[in-house]
Parts: structure tokens; C-alpha cells; sequence
């Protein structure tokens, strides 16, 4: 299914073959080279970071938080250990992107957490990789043993004094363990449930000490950038967001896929590259994974692929999952799936949570089957209001953003279904 458009990550990688992953693949594309150039000129931990600042490089996982800045809070001068640690824990609905970038070019990732485990003076680093993807972790495994044995992992790796190795964690299918306190519980191997924040990880991380957890693909991103400059990097893309990104698109599309491509290109163009609608006329996309609001296709035709056109439009461009629906879609139907996820994912620790995503998927399902109350929307406009900003993760705000915005913008379905125990579209599988 992945189908690539050669971009930062991607570029040059035949993914058609099976080799492609290969340490001699990656070398032949340029591979290492970034570490290289800065082992051998002793390059300064800030001036690593200045470039990855400059690069406007932000991160791929979905809060879209510059890298180059989150880099720049961990504590210098810091007497003992301090970690990196990668989130390939992608589990948000519609999302698929970190997984390939293992299967097909694990030596990227490899290469920018060491370049950041240099930078932010730390001697190891995780890679907690989603529980069921188990083809990828064993591939990830195999690759961290070429760069072993290739002098680019380990003690005074290419003879520059520089120490730092880096793991493999399976994680265990939790869709909270992408949250990234929750992460370095489970990395712990406590249960993996989101801490209280304050202190960050920057300060208080894995095992207590200063650590900083990025993306997968904003990892992979930094080799490009401190090979071809943050500059290059940063022209890809359009002001304030710099660089390519790979969006995982999915749905009524005739070619879903992982399409990398520069941040600012639009959604019609992107649509375009993916085939074009299938089944019916496009109706509504899911721009950033489940999370995300939904915008209606009208608004969607007119946004750019990139972090500030969407959120003008009302919505975020997350992890670059984007769901497209067509015409055939019952939009009840959709909202009551998504809610039924929240609702078995949530983990339990804060009431509104748990009570709240329960209480959100009952009522949604009642009204998709023909048993709502007048009042149930506005009931679930309090449920959320009662849920939005008042736990300890984002899990429950992320419940809620689906349910405002499918009321807002598909309001005349859920009404005609209240009224007429019906649904107004036959919601059609293709
Ligand atoms: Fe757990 Fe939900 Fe609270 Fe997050 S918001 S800590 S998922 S109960």
C-alpha cells in the first residue's frame, strides 16, 4: 500500500526493493555522511542544534512543536545520564507513516537520534516502537546491529571519543503509550499511564533524568538537514513551516498510501496524487488523525497541507493522517466508531476521562440506533465541556474535538436521525 513521492526521508529509496532498508543502500544514498561531517569537525553541540532550529523542522507526531527548541531544554551542564527517545508508537487512527519509515529507511532514524543524542550530550537512547508491528521492530533490530558493526553505534564511535547506543522497545498496543510520559512509564515498564506535567521530561524523563522524546519521522528528518543545511530544508516547505511531511492518507482515496510531500502543497493536489475519490464525491476529510476535527469538503478544498492552513480551517494537522470520506458516509456511524475508541483507549486515571468518553459513546450510539432523545446533542455538548482541558493528558480533549466538530458541521444528520430514528445517508462500505 505505501506509495512514496521522493521527498527529505524518501529520497531516493526504491521501496520496491527488498533491500532498500540496508545499511550499503542507505551509505549509497548518501547515508551517514551528516555524522560524519560533524564527528570529524567536532562541530559544537549548539551549533548541531542552531541548524536543527534554523531548519524550522517541527515536530512529526502531532503537537507540531519546533525540534530545533525542545532540543535547546535540556539541561547542558547536567552531571549524569540523559536519554533520547523515539515515539514510533503510532497508534492514532489513520496513521501509518513511522512504521514505513522503518520498514524502508531505518538507517535515517538511526542516524538523527545519534546526531541528537551528540548534540544534547546524551550517551543512549529508546526507540519504543507500537506493540503490533512486529515486522518492523525485528527489521529496526537488525539495522541497529549494522550500524553496531559499523562503528556508528557504541563506544568511541569513528574514533571521534563520542559515545552513545541506542535499543529497541516493544511497546504493548496501548494506544496511551504515544503519549509521551505514558511512553516512559511503559518504557520503565510500569504501566504505561500518563504522568502529571510539570516537571516535563526535559527535566524529570526516563528514570528521572533529563530526556527528550521526538517523532520518528522528525528524527529521520535531521540527517537531510545537517547534510544539505537547514536552509534547503527549510525552502522545501513554506514560512513557518519548513521541510516535506509524509501524510498517510487513507479512506475513499483509489491509491492510499504514505505520500511524502512539501508542507504547503494543497489538499487538492494531494488528493489528486492519491487517486482521486472513490466510490462518490467527497464529502468530508479528517485532516491530522482521528483527533483531529473534521472539516467538510468545502474548506478542505481550499486548505494547504501544512500546520497553519489547517488550523485557520479550524482544525490540526496532527500526524498528517488524513481521512477521506465520501458522499456514502453516514456521519453518525463514523463519530460513533471514533468515540468507541477514545472510550476503550482511554486509561482510566481522571473521572472526566473515563466516565466522559463512556458516556460519549453511549449516547452517540444510541442516537445511530435510532434511539435518541431530544436534548442528546446539546447533552454531549456538556459532556464535553465537562471533559476538554480538565485531565491530566490530552486523550480526553482528543474525544472531543471529533464530537464537536461532527455536530457542528454534519448537525442536520444527527438531528434527522433523533427525529427520525433514520439515518438521513445509507451509509455505504467500498
Ligand atoms: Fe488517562 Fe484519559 Fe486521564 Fe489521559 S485524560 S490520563 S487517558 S484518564
Amino acid at each position: 500500500m505505501a506509495i512514496f513521492v521522493n521527498g527529505v526521508i524518501f529520497e531516493g529509496v526504491d521501496t520496491s526493493d527488498p533491500n532498500c532498508w540496508r545499511l550499503d543502500a542507505y551509505m549509497a544514498r548518501g547515508g551517514y555522511q551528516a555524522l560524519k561531517s560533524i564527528l570529524s569537525a567536532k562541530m559544537p553541540q549548539e551549533d548541531v542544534i542552531a541548524e536543527v532550529k534554523g531548519s524550522g523542522l517541527r515536530g512529526r507526531g502531532g503537537a507540531g512543536f519546533p525540534t530545533g527548541l525542545k532540543w535547546s531544554f535540556m539541561p547542558r551542564s547536567f552531571p549524569g545520564d540523559k536519554y533520547v527517545v523515539c515515539n514510533t508508537d503510532e497508534g492514532e487512527p489513520g496513521t501509518f507513516k513511522d512504521r514505513d519509515i522503518i520498514v524502508f529507511n531505518p538507517h535515517a532514524l538511526i542516524e538523527g537520534m545519534i546526531i541528537a543524542g551528540y548534540a544534547m550530550g546524551a550517551k543512549a537512547g529508546y526507540n519504543y516502537i507500537h506493540g503490533e508491528i512486529f515486522e518492523a521492530y525485528e527489521l529496526f533490530e537488525a539495522a541497529l546491529d549494522e550500524a553496531r558493526k559499523a562503528g556508528f553505534l557504541g563506544e568511541n564511535i569513528l574514533g571521534s571519543g563520542f559515545n552513545f547506543d541506542l535499543f529497541a522497545h516493544h511497546g504493548y498496543g496501548a494506544y496511551i503509550c504515544g503519549e509521551e510520559t505514558a511512553l516512559l512509564e511503559s518504557l520503565e515498564g510500569k504501566k504505561g499511564q500518563p504522568r502529571f506535567k510539570p516537571p516535563f521530561p526535559a527535566s524529570f524523563g526516563l528514570y528521572g533524568k533529563p530526556t527528550t522524546i521526538n517523532n520518528t519521522e522528525s528524527f529521520a528528518s535531521v540527517p537531510f538537514i545537517i547534510k544539505d543545511g537547514a536552509q534547503k530544508f527549510l525552502e522545501l516547505g513554506k514560512p513557518n513551516n519548513g521541510g516535506t511531511k509524509l501524510f498517510s492518507i487513507s479512506g475513499h482515496v483509489n491509491r492510499p498510501g504514505n505520500y511524502e510531500i512539501p508542507l504547503g502543497t494543497p489538499f487538492s493536489e494531494l488528493l489528486e496524487m492519491a487517486g482521486g475519490m472513490k466510490g462518490g464525491k467527497l464529502k468530508a476529510v479528517i485532516p491530522g488523525g482521528s483527533s483531529a476535527p473534521v472539516l467538510p469538503a468545502d474548506i478542505m478544498m481550499q486548505c494547504t497541507m501544512d500546520y497553519d492552513s489547517i488550523s485557520k480551517a479550524g482544525s490540526m494537522l496532527g500526524s498528517g493522517a488524513v481521512i477521506v470520506m465520501n458522499e456514502h458516509v453516514c456521519m453518525v456511524k463514523a463519530l460513533e466508531r471514533l468515540a468507541y475508541f477514545y472510550h476503550e483507549e482511554s486509561c482510566g486515571q481522571c473521572t472526566p476521562c473515563r466516565e466522559g468518553t463512556g458516556w460519549l459513546y453511549r449516547v452517540i450510539h444510541r442516537i445511530l440506533n435510532g434511539e435518541g432523545r431530544p436534548g442528546d446533542l446539546e447533552l454531549l455538548d456538556s459532556v464535553g465541556n465537562n471533559m476538554a482541558g480538565r485531565t491530566i493528558c490530552a486523550l480526553a480533549d482528543a474525544a472531543v474535538f471529533p464530537v464537536r466538530s461532527f455536530t457542528k458541521h454534519f448537525r442536520n444528520e444527527f438531528e434527522y436521525l433523533i427525529e427520525h430514528k433514520k439515518p438521513l445517508v445509507n451509509h455505504k462500505w467500498c
